[in-house]
């Protein structure tokens, strides 16, 4: 049964006072209903993810997934950096997935500024040098190829296949590019 989407929180008829406190009132509604105390601790689908953290890509429904059926790895981008591929290696070593998607969509928040510009901003509001890669970048085809590379030449990663998918916000479709 589908999950009824929660009314929005900026609704004038509602009583919570803090987005947290909705959540968890969501939580109550959620466990009158909760029926997945059997599941299974390995992913049913022996597939991973690996996506950018958008609010706009929903990525159990866009590949058709149910809890239980994959691990979903996201990041600003998704891109395969080392915290990812240490997911990665956990889901294949320890949790036998066998597939691996990337997926990148257009009009993500990484195409919109550059690494160097923020970071003297936050310099500048903290008085702190910033030693923190951002990994923005311009193109987006170019990128997901970059990640699926990187994971399917890395040297910790099992050779299984990966994919690399774009999602289009504009219209909910995946276009292959890897
Ligand atoms: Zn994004």
């Amino acid at each position: 049964m589908a999950i009824q989407t929660p009314t929005s929180p900026t609704a004038p008829t509602q009583p919570w006072s803090t987005e947290f406190e909705r959540a968890l009132a969501e939580n109550e509604r959620y466990v009158s209903q909760f029926d997945r105390s059997s599941l299974p601790l390995p992913p049913g689908r022996k597939l991973a993810v690996l996506a950018c953290m958008d609010a706009r890509l929903t990525v159990e429904d866009v590949l058709g997934l149910r809890t239980g059926d994959a691990h979903i790895i996201r990041n600003a981008g998704g891109l395969a950096t080392d915290d990812a591929i240490r997911s990665l290696v956990i889901s294949q070593q320890l949790l036998g997935t066998e597939e691996v998607i990337v997926i990148e969509h257009t009009g993500c928040g990484m195409l919109t500024f550059e690494d160097d510009a923020v970071r003297r901003d936050i310099a500048a509001r903290t008085g702190q040098d910033v030693d923190l890669p951002l990994h923005a970048f311009g193109n987006l085809d170019e990128n997901l190829r970059t990640q699926v590379e990187r994971i399917r030449e890395h040297p910790w990663i099992k050779d299984v296949p990966v994919h690399g998918l774009i999602y289009e916000v504009e219209s909910g479709r995946l276009r292959k590019v890897a």
